[in-house]
């Protein structure tokens, strides 16, 4: 069971599609256009995305932009016209993971949402760290931004995402601010700049962010951050 996002401005379609996935089992919302589906984004927490690229207001590709740069691991498939090549390879090339064109039946759509999803829980080809965090257990991926807190994804930017990967890395070990910062060389910026100041904040997001865990990142005056383990 997945929380899905809908986002299609052809009622009859979307309509189909609530039903179709409803029945399977998952939770869905849905909107009809990209800025409705942009708030709803923002709003709550989705497990995938369809998204129809050709929408009022926000167009899917805008949106499709924005999501990519916000929550980098969200599995979205993309629907687009059957004779727009263009439209799906931009589509693959904006960070899209799956297409289907229409139209389509709905037995595909079903068998390819499932595989993304399922794709979306594994972790990618380079492994992942794992560390256990009392009763529970946070595993991180090693090549993209991705990491689950009992099997449950956590929404990570890339650079929380890096943050976290050097402290699990590192676990009872002092990770130096320097580490970060030359670690987040290659990981875009989110809105909050970079230096002391921006590393205090994702500090501060990842806490929240592992609150519910029996893990925590100790601040060590003068020296950096440091995961400390139940066991630790
Ligand atoms: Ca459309």
């Amino acid at each position: 069971m997945a929380n899905l996002l809908i986002v299609e401005d052809d009622d009859l379609l979307r309509d189909a599609l609530v039903a179709q996935l409803q029945q399977a089992g998952h939770h869905t919302a849905s909107a009809a256009d990209g800025l409705a589906a942009r708030g709803q984004l923002e709003n709550a927490r989705f497990d995938g995305v369809i998204l129809d690229l050709g929408l009022p207001l926000l167009s899917g590709m805008d949106l499709l932009r924005w999501i990519r740069q916000r929550l980098l691991a969200l599995p979205v498939l993309i629907l687009t016209a059957r004779d727009s090549i263009e439209d799906r390879v931009q589509g693959l090339n904006a960070g899209a993971d799956d297409y289907l064109t229409k139209p389509f039946i709905m037995a595909e759509l079903q068998a390819r949402l499932e595989a993304m999803l399922r794709r979306s829980r594994l972790p990618a080809f380079g492994g992942s760290l794992e560390i256990p965090a009392g009763a529970s257990r946070l595993r991180v991926d090693a090549l993209l931004p991705r990491a689950w807190l009992d099997d449950e994804a956590m929404e990570l930017t890339q650079r929380e995402w890096s943050l976290l990967q050097l402290l699990v890395a590192n676990a009872g070990q002092v990770v130096s601010r320097e580490d970060v910062l030359t670690a987040w060389q290659s990981a875009p910026a989110d809105g909050q700049g970079t230096g002391s100041n921006a590393l205090e904040v994702y500090v501060h997001r990842l806490r929240r962010k592992l609150a519910d865990s029996r893990l925590s990142i100790r601040n060590v005056r003068g020296l950096g951050y440091l995961l400390e383990t139940p066991a630790s």
